[in-house]
């Protein structure tokens, strides 16, 4: 067990209080370490990677959620849809469209949030706000996908100003499209990773996505 490991019961209280939900991204690392974070009551884990998480998925408990946080090619869909409860990350119509096709073949809904381009530069991925109109209003069409709100990846930067500015828009972003997400429960809003998660809290974070803070530098 890595001593990051250690911190988790702190951060998870933290998190739980302030009603956000932590995945903890597992990417690159092993078995073990996340049957730690198992062991003290993590359930959802977060994976970048296709083929890790194939090869991982076998080894560990059935009740662990799965978030599927990396970039997905359509032609990979297939391989995960039945693996995810939660596909985030969904950059394009096309993807949307396989993952809803891959979902009626295996007679099932698969939750998904659109990814928003919220960084200067750095990230190609995630819509802008044309894009994400554009998408939300062909959605009702796709039964078998349920979008359940926004994630989004804040620039790579110290500059505190540059991601608060920049999660207050993805958190207004779904706020003002709202009215496309399930009305029984607040849109998701993915945002906040080790460094910066703090901020997104404070800018209404509903989801964080922490790997280095709970298990070590990759
Ligand atoms: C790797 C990754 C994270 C976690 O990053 P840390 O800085 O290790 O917390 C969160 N979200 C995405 C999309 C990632 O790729």
């Amino acid at each position: 067990m890595t001593i990051a490991v250690e911190r988790y019961p702190e951060i998870k209280k933290e998190l739980e209080a302030a009603g956000v939900l932590l995945v903890a991204v597992s990417k690159k690392k092993p078995i073990e370490d996340i049957l730690a974070l198992y062991k003290l009551g993590q359930r959802d884990f977060g994976e970048n990677y296709v083929q890790e998480l194939l090869e991982k998925q076998p080894l560990l408990p059935a009740d662990i959620r799965w978030h599927f946080i990396g970039h997905l090619q359509r032609n990979k869909v297939k391989y995960i849809a039945n693996r995810c409860s939660l596909i985030q990350g969904v950059d394009s119509l096309a993807l949307l469209n396989e993952i809803n096709k891959q979902a009626i073949r295996q007679h099932r809904i698969i939750d998904c949030l659109l990814q928003v381009h919220i960084a200067q530069g750095e990230t190609k991925f995630g819509f802008d706000e044309a894009g994400l109109a554009a998408v939300l209003s062909q959605i009702a069409d796709r039964k078998n996908v349920r979008v359940l709100g926004l994630m989004g990846m804040a620039s790579f930067t110290n500059q505190e100003t540059v991601i608060r500015a920049e999660f207050r828009y993805l958190k207004s972003m779904a706020n003002k499209f709202a009215h496309y997400f399930p009305v029984d429960k607040t849109p998701v809003v993915s945002m906040g990773m080790s460094g910066d998660y703090w901020i997104a809290l404070e800018e209404g974070s509903t989801l964080v996505r922490i790997g280095s803070l709970l298990f070590g530098a990759r």
